[in-house]
């Protein structure tokens, strides 16, 4: 009996899976769905959607979406990133499902999908946040294998470069310059983007809400600095009766905010997520005040309708949105100053 309905359960997902082609109309809430931030989140919405379009769980999705911009030599999110100060990559990440249950790693070295390993974190141990080398420790009882240290050909060549004047310039993601354009932010001259992160929040068929944020954190870092990214309620949020939310960005100035935790109980006061965001950017800025001009900060943000939205300090930010199969594009995120 039990496993006659469990057959019909899965005949139902794979019958609605067929029919998934996003957003019926205003009153229907649109799902599945999953949004992630900057360029990288197309090709990770895509390993994402690929979950959600047979009736996945968002949970499986987030991770598995973060993992394909993890495993690119070509970003700046995973062991193919600019390492800190002292030439060393280290990877910051968390996840969080529709019951509340979070993982995180940060400060983690030498393996290649930090995401996996804070889910297991969260699946396998009682805690929340693993770091540095209990961290990896973990993962390598967890048969995670250890990579090399060795950096990317890329980052090799910018980790060169920086040495030469090994200026201490915590700032990222000012992609505003006169190169920008709203769907192809700048690349640095290695070739990487200019920012180092994705977040990615996720709603599946069944409603349940997920989110995955991972980084390789600000190029050039200090050692042992974390941003927000690992962080729950900083660089992700998800409640599942509300809505979630992820950040990019200076992270030191997401963590003041609690930024995605924010950005959350905004939609729980009845923000739709673009203002949420809005509101949440306004009060960096009004932290920040004249200095914020030097900053970018972004939010991401999708309700429990299937809206979503996005907002950042300054122009050069956008975010991937998907919801159905032939739906996969970009939004420039608006901006403030
Ligand atoms: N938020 C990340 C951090 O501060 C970096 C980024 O999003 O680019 O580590």
């Amino acid at each position: 009996m039990l496993e006659r309905r469990r057959f019909l359960q899965l005949g139902t997902l794979g019958l609605s899976a067929l029919s998934f082609s996003g957003f019926k109309s205003n009153s229907e809430t649109r799902k599945p769905i999953v949004i992630s931030t900057w360029g990288e989140g197309i090709a990770a919405n895509k390993a994402a959607w690929n979950i959600l379009r047979v009736g996945g769980r968002a949970l499986d999705a987030v991770e598995q979406g973060v993992m394909v911009t993890e495993s690119s030599l070509n970003c700046c999110v995973g062991l193919g990133a600019n390492p800190d100060r002292d030439g060393y990559v280290t990877l910051d990440s968390c996840i969080m499902d529709e019951n509340a249950n979070c993982g995180s790693v940060a400060f983690l070295e030498r393996i290649k999908h930090p995401v996996s390993v804070a889910r297991r974190v969260m699946e396998k141990t009682p805690h929340v946040m693993l770091v540095g080398s209990g961290a990896q420790q973990f993962a390598l009882a967890q048969g995670f294998p250890l990579e090399s240290a060795e950096l990317s050909e890329s980052a090799k060549k910018a980790y060169e470069n920086w040495l030469i004047k090994s200026e201490y310039k915590p700032v990222i993601n000012i992609e505003n310059s006169k190169n920008q354009t709203a769907f192809a932010p700048n690349k640095l001259e290695n070739g990487k983007w200019n920012h180092d992160t994705i977040g990615m929040v996720a709603m599946d068929a069944n409603g349940n809400l997920s989110g995955s944020c991972t980084t390789s954190g600000m190029g050039f870092k200090m050692r042992g600095r974390l941003g927000d990214s690992p962080i729950i309620g900083a660089g992700l949020f998800v409640d599942n009766e509300i809505g979630a939310a992820t950040a990019t960005g200076q992270g030191e100035d997401v963590i003041r905010i609690c930024g995605s935790h924010l950005v959350v109980e905004l939609m729980r006061q009845g923000l739709s997520p673009e203002n949420a965001c809005k509101k949440a950017v306004e009060r960096i800025i009004k932290i920040k005040g004249t200095s914020a001009k030097d900053i970018q900060v972004g939010f991401i943000a999708i309700n429990k309708k299937g809206e979503y939205g996005g907002y950042c300090i300054q122009k050069g930010f956008d975010f991937a949105v998907c919801y159905a199969d032939d739906k996969n594009f970009m939004i420039p995120g608006k901006f403030l100053i």
